[in-house]
C-alpha cells in the first residue's frame, strides 16, 4: 500500500447516533497499539447491553493497529464467539480470499472490526440499541487506527456507520467521507477517511452477479490505496 497521504478532513457525519463522545483516555497516547490495549481495558467484561447474556467471549478485533484499510462487519457468529476473532467462519474465509487472492495482501495488514462485539443470538441482526451501546468502541479503534478507507461489509455494517436506511445497491455507490464520532473536523491527527460500501462476504457464495459487482468494489479501493493493479477475480 502506499504512503499515507494527508487528505482535507472529512464531512462530519452530523446524524451519527454515536456523535457524542467525550473524550477518551487513549487519545493521550501516540502508538495506536497502545490506544487500542487501553480502550480493550476500558471495554471490560462489558455488560453494556443484552447481548453480553449469551456470549462466550468479546469480540473485539484484529489486525494492524496502524492499517490504511479497516473492514467492518455486523457481528461475531458462533465461530467468532468461540474463538474470539471476527470473521473465522465462512464468511471469514470468504473474506480472508478477497484479501489474499483478489487484493493480493495479507490479513494481518489490515484490520478487523463488527459493529457489536458480541454474538447476537440466533445470529439474528444486531439491534439499535445494542449498536448503541457498543459502536462507541469501535468509533475510538477507528479513531485510533486511522484507516485511510473502511469498508463496510453488507447493509446492515453501512447502516449503523451511516445515518440512512437507503437500500445497499445506493450504498454502494462510489466513496463517502468518514469521521467517527468523538473526533472533531479540526483535529489534527485525523487525515480524514472513506467509507466503502459492498456486499457481506457471506452473500458472496455463489451469487456471480454480487460477486462481480463486489469485485469492483475491491478494485475502487485498491485504486484508492494506491495498490498495484489486482489479480483477476476469482
Ligand atoms: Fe458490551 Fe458490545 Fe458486548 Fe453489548 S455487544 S455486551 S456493548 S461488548
Amino acid at each position: 500500500m502506499s504512503p499515507r497521504k494527508t487528505t482535507a478532513a472529512a464531512v462530519p457525519v452530523k446524524e451519527n447516533i454515536f456523535e457524542a463522545i467525550a473524550p477518551q483516555p487513549e487519545q493521550s497516547v501516540s502508538d495506536p497499539g497502545q490506544a487500542l490495549r487501553i480502550i480493550r481495558e476500558d471495554l471490560g467484561d462489558c455488560t453494556r447491553c443484552v447481548l453480553h447474556k449469551q456470549r462466550k467471549q468479546i469480540v473485539f478485533g484484529v489486525g494492524n493497529p496502524t492499517a490504511e484499510l479497516m473492514f467492518v462487519g455486523e457481528g461475531p457468529g458462533a465461530d467468532e464467539d468461540e474463538k474470539g476473532e471476527p470473521f473465522v467462519g465462512s464468511a471469514g474465509r470468504q473474506l480472508n480470499k478477497m484479501i489474499n487472492d483478489e487484493m493480493g495482501i495479507e490479513r494481518e495488514q489490515v484490520y478487523i472490526a463488527n459493529i457489536v462485539k458480541c454474538r447476537p443470538p440466533g445470529n439474528r441482526k444486531p439491534k439499535r440499541e445494542e449498536c448503541a451501546k457498543c459502536s462507541p468502541f469501535l468509533m475510538r479503534q477507528i479513531a485510533a487506527i486511522k484507516p485511510k478507507v473502511i469498508v463496510a461489509l453488507g447493509a446492515t455494517a453501512a447502516k449503523r456507520l451511516l445515518p440512512t436506511s437507503s437500500p445497499i445497491a445506493q450504498l454502494r455507490r462510489g466513496f463517502r467521507d468518514y469521521r467517527p464520532a468523538g473526533v472533531r473536523s479540526n483535529d489534527p491527527n485525523w487525515h480524514g477517511c472513506k467509507l466503502k460500501v459492498t456486499y457481506h462476504p457471506a452473500s458472496r457464495r455463489g451469487e456471480w452477479r454480487q460477486k462481480g459487482e463486489a469485485w469492483k468494489d475491491l478494485q475502487m479501493v485498491m485504486k484508492e490505496l494506491g495498490m498495484k493493479a489486482p489479480k483477476a477475480s476469482t
